[in-house]
């Protein structure tokens, strides 16, 4: 096996990986806003080039990224420390770029609004540092046309962990932790999940921009292989109404610049999670910003039919709550180790890049205003009415994207920390104005909701068509 332990930090060493590893092209990628990555295929010769001036990509095309057809060109500028070799395909490596617009940041692109908030934090010394557990689901449809999990004998009421669905997938699995392990990321497990046909592959921790990265690839990866082995995979929140959904949860904390010392790691701490008062106060500040980062990281239509509690017959294991507490997966924050804690109300319907930089933002905010997030909760959430948890003190997670949209625009820390983007005149022409970002994107996000929420569907017409 081939493992790429060495992260290349400019062009000079991306130049002597490719001849080292044979690399014959490179995938050139940015991502834009609604998390779609977008790719020009440059043979390996043009390499020093791509990195000069970028892939051109009419931005307009490729989707959300503040731009009409009559717009010049993006230029994704690759970032020499995202070269990846492509483990299912000899001759081919991969790269991911900011976006710039003739020769200038683009401050609509997502990484690099994720890399200013990096910078933020540090100015003041800290690192944020980042985990991801991507589940997906295999599926296909059948021959009905109905989605269902490509594995038929997977239909167990609790597949979770079921060693013999791990094994009817043992090809697939197997190869990926193969490919993850090649890619230097440490796969340390990969389990059936809760869903049916669901599955999980974990991988270390990083810093923020090269766990988004690898978030990115890691899907584009998992859709790529499923494919190779004659499936579909789906990061969908909520594919299948009565199956667990699919979550993407972060495993948090920031870190010394200076010292690479874990500053949310207090094993004296009184309440016995082994959790400093910065992590308690960046989990304050995440608490508070809820209800607007939840557009971030809960970014469809479908992300709030996941976000809903569980019950004896559909097991959901996400939050509906903003509460935190050790390890008990009925709420937003979970501690289950020393150091970091786990916020289980992101999923991959967007962008990672966004979800990252909102939680960075809301968790420095709690830090500045010294925020106590309470006293953690020990219950199990799913089982309270709503008037029980409101006599807690607990609140409420938005129940739609519309509901989290609003929030976003209500919330001027994550207003500030998403930052402003330029705006064309009234038919298109160059202007000197300027908009916040979080306008834009509930703009996108509204108009999502009601393409998507707005049709009448085949239950609905059952429910109402003679009723009353
Ligand atoms: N599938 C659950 C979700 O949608 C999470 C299950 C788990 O704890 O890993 O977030
Ligand atoms: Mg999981």
């Amino acid at each position: 096996m081939k493992t790429l332990t060495e992260q290349a930090q400019t062009v000079e060493d991306v130049r002597r990986l490719v001849d080292e590893h044979d690399i014959e092209f490179i995938f050139a990628s940015f991502s834009e806003v609604r998390g779609k990555s977008n790719a020009k295929l440059v043979p390996a010769d043009h390499l020093e080039e791509l990195f000069a001036n970028g892939a051109g990509f009419a931005g307009f095309a490729a989707g959300d990224i503040g731009q009409g057809p009559h717009s010049p060109d993006v230029e994704a500028v690759p970032d020499p420390r995202s070269f990846r070799i492509v483990p299912w395909q000899p001759g081919l490596a991969h790269v991911i770029g900011d976006v710039r617009v003739e020769g200038q940041e683009w401050p609509y692109c997502p990484r690099t609004i994720l890399r200013r908030q990096i910078a933020k934090a540090a100015e003041k010394g800290y690192v944020f540092k980042i985990g991801f557990e991507a589940e997906f689901m295999l599926v296909g449809f059948d021959e009905d046309g109905q989605l269902v999990v490509s594995d038929r004998q997977d239909n167990w009421d609790r597949p979770c962990y079921d060693v013999k669905g791990l094994t009817r997938q043992y090809e697939f699995v197997t190869t990926m932790s193969k490919y993850v392990s090649e890619l230097g990321w440490d796969n340390y497990a990969v389990d059936h999940e809760d869903g049916n046909g669901q599955f999980e592959c974990n991988v270390t921790f990083a810093d923020a921009l090269e766990t988004a990265d690898r978030a990115v690839f890691f899907r584009y990866m998992t859709e790529t292989v499923a494919q190779q082995f004659g499936s579909m995979a789906t990061f969908m929140p909520k594919p299948f109404t009565d199956n667990t959904g699919n979550g993407l949860h972060y495993t948090m904390s920031l870190w010394d610049a200076g010292t690479d010392t874990n500053l949310f790691d207090d094993p004296s701490d009184p309440r016995g999670f082994g959790l400093s008062e910065l992590g308690y106060q960046f989990a304050a500040g995440i608490l508070e910003h809820a209800r607007g980062y939840a557009a971030m990281v809960a970014p469809t239509v479908n992300s709030y039919k996941r976000l809903k509690p569980g019950t004896e017959t559909i097991r959901t294991w996400v939050p509906v709550c903003m509460a935190y507490g050790g390890n008990n997966r009925t709420q937003m924050l979970r501690i289950a180790r020393a150091g970091a804690f786990e916020d289980r109300t992101p999923d991959f319907s967007g962008s990672p890049y966004l979800g990252m930089a909102s939680a960075l933002a809301a968790g420095l905010d709690g830090i500045e205003r010294g925020l106590d997030p309470g006293e953690p909760n020990t219950v199990n959430l799913h089982n309270l009415s709503p008037s029980e948890i409101a006599e807690r003190g607990i609140g409420m997670l938005p129940a739609s994207l519309l509901e989290s949209v609003h929030y976003l625009t209500k919330d001027d820390v994550l207003r500030e920390a998403l930052g402003q983007v330029p705006v064309d005149g009234p038919d298109g022409e160059p202007s000197s104005k300027t908009e916040d970002f979080v306008d834009y994107y509930a703009r996108l996000k509204r108009d999502e909701y009601h393409e998507v929420a707005d049709i009448v569907t085949a239950h609905e017409i059952k429910r109402y068509l003679t009723f009353p």
